[in-house]
């Protein structure tokens, strides 16, 4: 099923995002840890084929937020068979009854999602579990993730308990190793009002985290930044990128021909809101 075309242009979407994150890397401030912002590329409602066709491109790290299509995208056959070198990022909202599906997931990288000690502790077991650290010797990697923009509709941590959850993390979760704070932000922030406080709000997490455990910087990863903002996040300090419909194109709308501009408009707010709506529920 593969749909004409489509190779060509996520590919070209892809160097272009990378191009753009290399040169945002390049206009950072020199006070900021000088690491290569990984990006992870949003995969969520496109089939294994465009998954496939961006590995082919180079492209090692993807992210999905639903843990069942995740499953079914990182099992897939020709997925497992093209992508040997695969790294997959859970970016959604982790229930604890489905820990343990997430843990079956091949090839599995990162959960970014870590939202809570009780989660922290529910996804150190399953992983101590499915994958003794004696055998593998593999830390499931994981984030915290931060509700910097208070917004009921949001999932994280309020940030007065970022500091203790990571201590927690390290000091009593041995199958899982912290790599770095994670925020979504309120959608549709206007850049021309200047920095986006969610990001700062980010960063001044950081600090706290590295003051209080005695750490730099370059240590405490932050992941932020989406299609519309990941320049300006990276400018700022992001090093985990989170791309979606700019790589492969406009989600969760019919593939016939293009709906009028005003149509566009419509739908895409319409799509918005699911998203926030779905971010909330799932
Ligand atoms: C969908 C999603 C993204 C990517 O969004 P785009 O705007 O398509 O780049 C990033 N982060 C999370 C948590 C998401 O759910």
């Amino acid at each position: 099923m593969w749909r004409g075309g489509m190779s060509e242009e996520v590919g070209k979407a892809l160097c272009a995002v990378l191009d753009r994150v290399q040169q945002a890397a390049a206009r950072r401030p020199q006070s900021l840890p000088n690491l290569h912002p990984r990006l992870v590329a949003v995969s969520k409602t496109k089939p294994p084929e465009m998954v496939i066709e961006a590995y082919r491109y180079g492209q090692r790290n993807f992210g999905e937020n639903y843990v069942q299509e995740l499953l079914e995208k990182a099992s897939n056959p020709q997925v497992l068979s093209s992508c040997p070198e695969i790294k997959w990022h859970f970016i959604g909202h982790l229930q604890k009854k489905n820990v343990n599906k997430l843990m079956a997931v091949p090839n599995l990288f990162m959960v970014e999602t870590v939202d809570s000690v009780n989660l922290a502790d529910k996804v150190n077991a399953a992983w101590q579990k499915v994958r003794p650290t004696s055998t593998s010797g593999q830390k499931l990697k994981v984030m915290v993730q931060i509700n910097t923009s208070g917004e009921d509709s949001k999932h994280g941590l309020p940030p007065g308990d970022t500091v203790t959850t990571v201590q927690h993390i390290m000091a009593s979760c041995p199958a899982l190793e912290f790599m770095g704070l994670m925020t979504i932000g309120r959608y549709g922030y206007d850049l021309s009002q200047g920095p986006n406080p969610d990001f700062q709000m980010l960063l001044s997490q950081r600090r706290e985290v590295c003051t209080s455990l005695q750490v730099g910087p370059e240590t405490v990863e932050l992941s932020m930044g989406m299609s519309n903002d990941f320049e300006h996040a990276i400018e700022v300090g992001s090093t985990n990128v989170r791309v979606g419909s700019t790589i492969f194109g406009d989600r969760g709308y019919p593939n016939t021909p293009s709906p009028e501009r005003k149509t566009k408009v419509v739908t895409e707010e319409a799509v918005g809101k699911l998203e926030r709506l779905t971010v909330k529920e799932q």
